[in-house]
């Protein structure tokens, strides 16, 4: 994959089959670039899962905490607002 340094303007190629941490600085100047193709997945959805087996899964969860302390009370509360 070929790449252009927006700092030192030196075209560089990395191979993208053996990428690693230190390959996203530039060769020539060390800068730090970015490459824009790089986009989080979000990993949020189960796909492929029966939706009944997991609600069943989670209702069965639930039962056993007390709903005032469940992460998604305080995750609401705290981060609205
Ligand atoms: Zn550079």
């Amino acid at each position: 994959m070929h790449f252009l340094c927006k700092k030192c303007k030196k075209a560089f190629r990395k191979d993208m089959s053996n990428y690693e941490e230190s390959d996203e600085y530039c060769p020539h100047c060390d800068n730090h670039y970015v490459i824009e193709a790089k986009t989080p997945q979000p990993v949020l959805g189960v796909e492929g899962d029966d939706p009944r087996i997991n609600s069943r899964m989670l209702k069965d969860d639930r039962v056993k905490r007390d709903p005032s302390r469940s992460l998604f009370a305080v995750d609401t509360t705290d981060r609205i607002g």
